[in-house]
């Protein structure tokens, strides 16, 4: 009785009430947020670690607040998941990121592909299928412009429901990546079933590579499972050249990190395309 007294006095002290009411506060600004136009879509560059040649993209969103300025998405996208709310503003993410690809189709700009990040939230409800083929419908956007990037934990989760939700989204031709990979844990077999196209090696590990060996050595493991499923492997947050190197001997595929560049709004990323081809490689 003594341990939960301490436990309810903890649980009403000023600094959880003052967290629990911000939390209240954000995810009521959220609700509105959408239909302000408080949100925006930037896009980081992908590229071909041996031929740097730049082959993807992917979509990060991001949320202007009027008052707080620029809100992390790893702030409020959890908060999206609880209330419900990923299902439409996901479904908005998708349809801004296809109109994108569509202009830059237009404009003879686009990349092989443009990745999406989906929440899992958005899987489990069954309706991403639906989603994604109307949204590539109504934009015109090619299949195989599209990328999903799923994390890792839901996928070994909710086995039944993704695996089928998967299968039908590579049926269409849309590319499946696995985003995070390392921080959940996977059966391989598993992996091998779903047949994704990617692994995407989380940029933890990547950070602290060159000096510590035993993220060197998960990095060198997931390049070789990749290469020995047959799947393309990228790393994330790759910041510096040395690393870029390290992973390029290592026989990863693709970067993707501030090396390159800092995900951009769209008017950047548009010139940064156009620019492209003229930049000396790594
Ligand atoms: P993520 O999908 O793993 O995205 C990678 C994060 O790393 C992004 O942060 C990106 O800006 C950042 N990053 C890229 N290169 C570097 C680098 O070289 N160094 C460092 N330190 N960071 C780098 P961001 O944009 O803040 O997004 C954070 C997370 O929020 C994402 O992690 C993803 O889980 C989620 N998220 C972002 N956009 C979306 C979205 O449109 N939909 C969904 N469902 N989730 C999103
Ligand atoms: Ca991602
Ligand atoms: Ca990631
Ligand atoms: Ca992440």
């Amino acid at each position: 009785a003594k341990a939960m007294g301490h436990g309810s006095l903890r649980f009403f002290s000023p600094e959880m009430s003052r967290r629990a009411k911000e939390r209240l506060a954000l995810e009521a600004d959220l609700r509105g947020a959408l239909e302000r136009g408080e949100f925006s879509l930037s896009y980081q560059p992908q590229v071909d670690l041996r031929s740097s040649e730049l082959v993807g993209l992917e979509a990060l969103i991001r949320w202007t607040h009027p008052v707080r300025g620029n809100v992390p998405p790893s702030v409020f996208i959890p908060l999206a998941e609880e209330c419900g709310l990923i299902v439409e503003l996901g479904d908005w993410i998708l349809q801004t990121a296809c109109r994108q690809i569509r202009r830059w189709t237009d404009a003879g700009l686009a990349p092989r592909h443009t990745a999406v990040n989906i929440s899992a939230v958005q899987l489990s409800r069954g309706r991403l299928l639906d989603s994604v083929t109307s949204t590539l419908e109504k934009t015109g956007v090619a299949p195989e412009q599209l990328e999903l990037e799923i994390t890792e934990s839901f996928v070994m989760l909710e086995r039944e429901l993704s695996f089928q939700s998967l299968a039908d989204l590579r049926a269409l031709g849309v590319s499946l990546s696995i985003d995070d990979f390392g921080t959940g844990y996977s059966s391989l077999s598993y992996l091998q079933q779903l047949k994704v196209h990617k692994l995407k090696i989380d940029m933890s590990f990547v950070r602290d590579m060159m000096k510590n060996s035993s993220n060197a050595g998960i990095v060198k493991a997931v390049i070789a499972l990749g290469k020995s499923l047959g799947l393309e492997v990228i790393a994330e947050g790759v910041e510096d050249s040395d690393q870029a190197h390290y992973l390029r001997d290592l026989g990863c595929d693709v970067m993707q990190g501030y090396l390159v560049s800092k995900p951009l709004p769209d008017d950047e990323i548009s010139k940064f395309l156009a620019d492209f081809s003229k930049r000396k490689p790594i």
